[in-house]
């Protein structure tokens, strides 16, 4: 039997933060995993996703090159090159990964692992005894009771990763990011698409304003949905909305949630990450790792959301429809009133600040490098600076950055 300070059951993002981090500090961490290092997010979620989504970006943008002067004629999609590409990627970053782990000195076994009590695992004929054990399983892909995964017609996140060939048409049901972000990888590809939304809105999770902005995206794009509707049946290669709409698309993609992947929990275990079944994304998961591990808190209220696409969609803190009317300040800032935006050919969208008591509360961002712009609001939000102090920072010109700047302005 082996014997190791810490025991980590899962190498996704919060599992192989945790043995970095106990590294750094000296213990010795056997991490187990039964399938690929870097978890769901390096090998079947925010990696291969983002990949994908870039191909499919430059494609919508090469068709409107004439309009920036350039001439490209015969623009076409081979899009096994774009899945070889993604594979690429992931792999290089995997094997990364793989190397990190060995130079961090932590001993990788690659078997499924089980827990037999708070102090043991055991994994493959073997028993490894831990002084502490941390389970970072993850999730996996949901689907409503009344239907199933087939792998055919009825899709999940992992499934659709590998098509060989661009669908006619599909149908989503779902808009949260991976509804979404497929959403906008199959149209820019020029695929049909479908959304299928339960809520009143799209991006239900969103501020009111940025699911509305999404909605008139997606309907410049020609992405159809429908709100307040939901998948009733599927039959024999048909999609039944409950608003009585038959579709007849070459799959359907079921992006209804994640569910953690665990049975009951062990007293005495630390579940991080995606398992615990709070907040399912690949940052969260890592900050809980850095607060396990290394006792680096964080503010859980206070974490950012990207949706990616173009343009992307970022929000952190309250939303409009969390606050009482008169007891918040709004400003709002169109990203077209930026130089930069029109020197990008990419003015769609806004910023969208809240304040309480001279401190901003929220921040919503629909724009190109959303994802980035979020962060200077998230460091701003939880370090409480004034909005007064904010707008005595120099921000540089022509940068997406100075709607923050005008936004902050305003309030
Ligand atoms: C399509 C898609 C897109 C996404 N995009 C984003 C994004 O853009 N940004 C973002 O922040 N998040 C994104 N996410 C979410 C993100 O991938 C997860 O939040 C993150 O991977 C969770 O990390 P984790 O370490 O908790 O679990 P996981 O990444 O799920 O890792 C768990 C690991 O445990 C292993 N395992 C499970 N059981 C055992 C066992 N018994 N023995 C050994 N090993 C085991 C699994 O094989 C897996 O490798 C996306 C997810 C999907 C599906």
């Amino acid at each position: 039997m082996e014997t190791f300070d810490i025991g980590i059951i899962g190498a996704g993002p919060a599992g192989y933060t945790a043995a970095f981090q106990a590294r750094k500090l000296g213990k010795s961490v056997v991490l187990f995993e039964k399938d690929f290092v870097g978890g769901v997010c390096l090998n079947r979620g925010c990696i291969p996703t983002k990949t994908i989504l870039h191909s499919a970006e430059l494609f919508e943008e090469m068709k409107l090159s004439e309009e920036l002067g350039l001439v490209v004629s015969d623009i076409s999609v081979d899009f096994a090159k774009v899945i070889e590409r993604k594979n690429k990627v992931v792999e290089k970053l995997r094997k990364g990964l793989e190397l990190g782990l060995k130079s961090a000195k932590v001993t990788v076994v690659n078997e499924f692992a089980e827990i037999v009590d708070a102090k043991t695992i055991k994994a493959g004929e073997n028993i490894y005894s831990c002084s502490e054990i941390i389970c970072a399983i993850g999730s996996e892909p949901a689907i409503p009771p009344c239907f199933k995964f087939d792998g055919e017609f009825v899709l999940n996140s992992d499934d659709i990763l590998n098509l060989e060939t661009l669908p006619k048409s599909v149908v989503i049901a779902g808009s949260g990011a991976i509804g979404c972000e497929w959403a906008r990888i199959f149209s820019a590809f020029g695929v049909e698409v479908v959304v299928v939304e339960l809520a009143e809105h799209l991006l239900p999770l969103a501020d009111i304003e940025v699911s509305k902005r999404v909605e008139r995206i997606f309907k410049s794009k020609k992405i159809k949905f429908y709100t307040k509707t939901f998948v009733e049946k599927i039959e024999n290669g048909a999609v039944i909305l409950s608003n009585g709409e038959v579709l007849n698309p070459d799959f359907i993609l079921m992006a209804t949630g994640r569910k953690p992947r665990m049975h009951e929990k062990i007293e005495g275990v630390r579940y991080i990450g995606d398992v615990a079944g709070s907040i399912q994304l690949a940052h969260f998961a890592i900050k809980e790792a850095f607060e396990h591990v290394a006792e680096i808190n964080f503010e859980k209220d206070l974490v950012p959301a990207v949706i990616y696409g173009c343009p992307e969609i970022a929000w952190v803190g309250k939303r409009e429809q969390d606050l009482e009317v008169g007891t918040f300040e709004k400003s709002t800032h169109l990203i077209s009133a930026l130089g930069k935006s029109h020197c990008d050919n990419c003015t769609e969208g806004f910023i969208k600040i809240l304040s309480q008591d001279g401190l901003v509360v929220g921040a919503h961002i629909v724009s190109k490098e959303a994802s980035s712009l979020i962060q200077q609001l998230t460091i701003a939000i939880q370090n409480k600076i004034p909005v007064e102090k904010l707008k005595e920072v120099c921000f540089a010109h022509p940068t997406y950055s100075e709607g923050i700047f005008d936004c902050i302005c305003n309030l």
